[in-house]
């Protein structure tokens, strides 16, 4: 995806503050946090968002699950917690159309999800 924010971000083209890297996920710190950690983990494989997961490409988002209690770990919040959160089209407010899940820690997040 030539236009695609993340797709350069993965890529090198777009300059991030890495968190996290193997062969199948990037992980990164949001460039507007939202919390006071803010992480975006993305498939490096592109996908518009949950909508686009079907059989020939969900082992990539278990691959990219199994690594988020790593990616938590290294940011020192497995133990007191976070949220991960993604959004899905229009009304969610997706803006960058490339599949990704927040990561949001490091103080109390609220009971309310919204
Ligand atoms: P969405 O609203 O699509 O769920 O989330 C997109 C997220 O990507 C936003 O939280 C936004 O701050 C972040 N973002 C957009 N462009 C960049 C960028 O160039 N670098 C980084 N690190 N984050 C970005
Ligand atoms: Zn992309």
């Amino acid at each position: 995806m030539e236009d695609c924010i993340f797709c350069k971000i993965i890529k090198g083209e777009i300059q991030s503050k890495k968190v996290f890297e193997d062969d199948f996920v990037y992980a990164f710190y949001d460039i507007n946090p939202q919390a006071k950690i803010h992480v975006i983990i993305v498939p490096k494989h592109h996908l518009e968002s949950v909508n686009s997961i079907d059989e020939t490409n969900s082992l990539l988002i278990s691959k990219l699950f199994e690594k988020i209690p790593e990616i938590a770990k290294i940011l020192g919040v497995k133990e007191n917690g976070y949220r991960i959160i993604t959004n899905i089209g229009e009304n969610a407010g997706q803006t960058v159309k490339h599949l990704h899940f927040h990561l949001l820690a490091g103080e109390f997040l609220g009971e309310k999800l919204v």
